[in-house]
């Protein structure tokens, strides 16, 4: 098994404000033009201005987990493999407002704590049916 919840969990399926986040390689986040608001997930209009000249900024590569839950029940016959698993609520350090879902590959549920430091690691995934490789945000655990 080389992605978190398993090879065979569900891909995202892409489109032109996804794509940026799951193929660059890179924490790629929505800003707004007028405004320099970031955004995440990504919308049509700003949500702080409602601008509707929006693209795409690397934001660095680390944040900070604000909240975490630890998921012991599998949700779905794939996921049986991977309880218990932590979903990470995290928050940017680039991207002022910004916080992202992930899981931390590198610690253990139970040794997660609110404010640990991260840094994003991506799992890189070959989509067999859309012909692109995906290159999936997730977390690892830094000493701060
Ligand atoms: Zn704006």
């Amino acid at each position: 098994m080389s992605r978190a919840l398993g090879d065979d969990w569900t891909l995202p399926l892409l489109d032109d404000r996804n794509r940026a986040w799951f193929t660059s390689g890179r924490l790629r986040i929505q800003r707004c033009e007028a405004c320099e608001a970031w955004q995440h997930p990504p919308e049509d209009v700003c949500g702080s201005c409602q601008g509707t000249r929006l693209r795409f900024d690397e934001c660095g590569e680390t944040g900070r987990v604000e909240s975490f839950v630890v998921v012991h029940r599998a949700v779905h016959p794939k996921l049986e493999a991977s309880v218990p698993y932590a979903v990470a609520l995290v928050s940017l350090d680039g991207a002022q407002g910004v916080q992202v879902l992930g899981n931390v590959l590198n610690r253990a549920p139970d040794a997660l704590a609110i404010g640990q430091p991260v840094r994003v690691v991506f799992e890189t995934v070959p989509d067999p049916e859309g012909g692109h490789t995906l290159h999936i945000p997730q977390w690892e655990a830094i000493e701060s």
